[in-house]
């Protein structure tokens, strides 16, 4: 293990400000790299560099001063950081891995690859989706995947008819699955290949916003499947050949089986309550990770939900949290604001993690939460 190692973290965001706060305990050497200090992590980063992350040339320069690079966002600069890899940088989770995850196409494609289960799919050139709506061949309902560009439900559609097709996209065209619940599991591998896994965890989406309303850990699943899908997790990462932390979603369907939906190497939305609830966070873990220290069994200490703090569907403004003296009452009801000057509609401005001891309390804590808070704008 090495505390002294000088590590780099590509975006500015709420999970480099987690990922900041982690390594504080440690004291450990973090520098960020985004385009403003007004950023969530802009106050909370020992040292913050201003740059694009996305711009070739930033991230080399601010590379070039760190042992070891991870990221928080997967829309970064991997030729950069290919030539840092080649100049003995360490780079976790490694270019290749970021490069084959920025494409939902060739993330697809190493599924089947390497016999993963997921849904089915065709991977089509803009010209070829034109040409079989031409023909009328293409079979609705169909999701459409833009295979670059996308995040958080963006870039993703149900086509019900052909009218509705985004054009001039490359996409995955893939069937739509009947889920029965959404799940991630989180797990982790170290450079020397120890893999640890975090319980998993179910996402509740919100339909308007096409983004997580709120997770529960543990999952309502079967511990049969539950031991299915943190097998399937370790086992993408396993192939992946991956260092540091992987968010694997996937589809519980009608019929019982699990397909892998898609993986985040890197912190995630999915593991924000390991904060609470864990002996040791996903953040901590990746900083484990990074610096080559043992990893932890991201095992439950005890049941817990996070509910996402989504901006006003009003309008865009500065924001105003409303309740906060009941809601904050509550022991067990912890809050994490983001900073974030404006709220924007289903922008993500903050979240609760909700603690308690059995199922059940959550469930009545979280209504205080729905019930009492609300965001507004000034
Ligand atoms: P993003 O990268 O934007 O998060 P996802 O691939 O995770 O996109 O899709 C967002 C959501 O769309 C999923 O969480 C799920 O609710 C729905 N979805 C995605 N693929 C399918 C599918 N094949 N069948 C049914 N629903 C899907």
């Amino acid at each position: 293990m090495n505390l002294d190692k000088k590590i780099g973290v590509l975006g500015g965001g709420q999970l480099g400000k987690m990922l900041c706060e982690a390594a504080l305990p440690w004291h450990l050497k973090i520098a960020v790299l985004d385009k403003n200090k007004d950023f969530p992590s802009g106050p909370y980063a020992p040292e913050f560099v201003s740059g694009d992350f996305t711009d070739y040339d930033d991230v080399l320069n601010f590379g070039k001063d760190r042992d070891v690079i991870t990221i928080e966002i997967e829309k970064v600069n991997t030729d950069a950081l290919r030539v840092l890899e080649s100049e003995g940088v360490e780079i976790y989770p490694q270019p290749r891995v970021t490069e084959l995850i920025q494409d939902k196409g060739l993330q697809k494609q190493f599924y089947s690859d390497h016999h993963l289960p997921t849904a089915e799919y065709q991977l089509l050139s803009s010209q070829e989706i034109e040409q079989k709506l031409g023909k009328g061949v293409i079979e609705f309902p169909i999701v459409q995947k833009l295979r670059k560009g996308g995040y958080d439900g963006r870039g993703v559609q149900v086509v019900k008819e052909a009218e509705d097709m985004i054009i001039g996209h490359d996409s995955v065209l893939e069937e739509l699955v009947d889920i029965e619940k959404e799940i991630s599991v989180i797990v982790a591998r170290s450079i020397t290949g120890q893999i640890v896994h975090y319980e998993a965890v179910e996402m509740v989406f919100d339909p308007k916003g096409n983004l997580v309303d709120h997770l529960i850990c543990p999952a309502d699943i079967s511990s049969d499947k539950e031991k299915e899908a943190v097998e399937l997790a370790k086992s993408v990462i396993t192939k992946l050949e991956m260092t540091g932390l992987l968010a694997v979603e996937m589809f519980l369907t009608t019929s019982g089986q699990i397909l892998i939906n898609e993986v985040a190497p890197r912190p995630h939305n999915s593991g924000h309550h390991t904060i609470k609830n864990c002996a040791c966070s996903q953040y901590e873990q990746l900083l484990r990770c990074l610096i080559d220290a043992p990893l932890i069994p991201g095992k439950s200490l005890m049941p817990a939900m996070m509910i996402n703090i989504l901006g006003s569907s009003e309008g865009n403004g500065k924001p105003v949290y409303n309740g906060l003296d009941e809601v904050l009452s509550e022991p067990g009801i912890h809050m994490f604001l983001y900073g974030k000057k404006e709220s924007r509609p289903f922008r993500k401005m903050g979240h609760f993690t909700i603690t308690a001891s059995d199922r059940q309390s959550l469930l009545k804590k979280a209504d205080i939460v729905r019930n009492k808070f609300s965001i507004s704008c000034e």
